[in-house]
């Protein structure tokens, strides 16, 4: 059986940057599912698939074929044999793959490879719906959150990094609608599994949330 740590939690509240440094530490696989329908999105928006049309969304699926690789242990996505990797972190994609991810077709396609990427190797997940849906018997549960204020200072600093010319503002609106939809969706809405340890992080230094990880990582496997 392989050892799997879930993290879920709203846009923004640091996941992937906490779950990289978790799997570097603790010799685990960091899977970022957000990714993988951060690349289903940008095959609707390359072939004027309207997101919050579900029919027209559900009809391309068998036409995507997204694929998981690693290399040096970064996880690089592909859409349909083209890396992608460095074309799906936008705030247009993020807005679409809101939409997308509410549909249950585009949710099975999905769930069903980070099951088996689960099955094959010890990891640490991040998304929404991974304690409760996803991996519902993860050794560890986390769910990673901060103040809307913290978390849209946070993405519009690496939006400035990247070169995209947005404010902060508009980060925090988008931010919250993101949320909202994420949180009232009907399939796996983004809530806190009954099991997952609550890890507000607008307080915290990055090595702090690390720890608290760790240590529960640690508590388990001694268990
Ligand atoms: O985490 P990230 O910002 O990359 O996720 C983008 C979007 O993908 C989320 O806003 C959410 O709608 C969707 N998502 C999801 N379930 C996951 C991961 C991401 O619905 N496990």
């Amino acid at each position: 059986m392989s050892f799997c740590v879930a993290i879920d939690g709203p846009a923004g509240a640091g996941k992937s940057t906490v779950a990289k440094a978790v799997a570097k530490e603790r010799g685990l696989h960091y899977v970022d599912t957000g990714a993988m329908y951060r690349t289903m999105s940008l095959y609707m928006l390359r072939n004027g698939i309207d997101s919050r049309d579900e029919k027209a969304v559900t009809a391309v699926l068998s036409e995507v074929h997204v694929e998981v690789a690693y290399e040096d242990g970064i996880q690089l996505m592909y859409l349909n044999g083209e890396n992608v990797t460095g074309q799906i972190r936008t705030d247009e994609i993020g807005m679409v793959t809101s939409n997308i991810s509410r549909y249950r077709p585009v949710r099975e396609k999905l769930v069903a490879m980070q099951q088996k990427l689960a099955e094959q190797m010890d990891v640490i997940m991040d998304g929404r719906d991974i304690g409760t849906c996803v991996l519902p018997e993860a050794d560890v549960k986390i769910y990673l959150t901060a103040s809307v204020a913290v978390r849209a200072k946070r993405r519009h600093k690496e939006f400035l990094e990247a070169g995209q010319e947005v404010t902060l503002e508009e980060v925090e609106k988008k931010i919250e609608t993101r949320d909202y939809q994420d949180m009232h969706r009907e399939n796996s809405p983004l809530v806190r599994a009954e099991d997952a340890v609550y890890l507000d992080s607008s307080d915290m230094t990055l090595a702090q949330v690390v720890k608290a990880i760790t240590d529960r990582i640690d508590e388990k496997r001694r268990a």
